[in-house]
């Protein structure tokens, strides 16, 4: 079973930026492989290599409803984005905290596969919205940025009170 563990906020690490991937080995290969287990272990349709502390520009996800789509991305760059649209987007480093983000509709999307290769992916709805959301976090930038300090303040509330309910689990 995997040893990953999901950084919360504020843990140091959140806010990195993480430098490009250089290496595709059969230890990336496992990385990606403990990523996704605790992904679906923790019912998160993204995850991003910072939120776990590690030093690579790659992010899982699936958003598929099944949960049977896995999707890692490694080296992401958004080429294009289309549209406009607002979804409710939760986080695994913001356990309980839920808000509606404006983001782009549709994205295109280069990136590297875990063997190197290059892929192009174009996705709307939720897939969009998370791969922007993923994307984000490899720049250190979080989904509560996305808001006015006022708005910020209450999702760190919220925050605040689920890890001190589950605290006292
Ligand atoms: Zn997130």
């Amino acid at each position: 079973m995997s040893t990953l563990k999901i950084l919360k906020y504020p843990q140091k690490g959140l806010r990195e930026i993480a430098p490009i991937v250089t290496q595709f080995d059969d230890a990336l290969r496992q990385t990606v492989k403990e990523m996704f287990e605790k992904m679906y272990a923790d019912q998160g349709c993204g995850l991003a290599a910072t939120q776990l502390g590690l030093s690579l520009r790659l992010f899982v996800m699936d958003t598929s409803p099944q949960q049977n789509q896995p999707i890692c991305i490694i080296n992401p760059e958004i080429i294009s984005k289309e549209g406009e649209s607002i979804s409710e987007e939760g986080c695994l480093s913001f356990p309980g905290v839920y808000a509606r983000v404006m983001r782009a509709t549709k994205v295109t999307v280069n990136y590297q596969d875990e063997f190197g290769q290059p892929q192009t992916m174009t996705a709307d709805g939720l897939t969009s919205h998370c791969i922007q959301h993923e994307s984000e976090h490899l720049d250190g930038v979080l989904f509560i940025d996305h808001f006015s300090k006022l708005k910020r303040m209450m999702m760190l509330k919220k925050l605040e009170k689920v890890q001190k309910a589950a605290a006292a689990e």
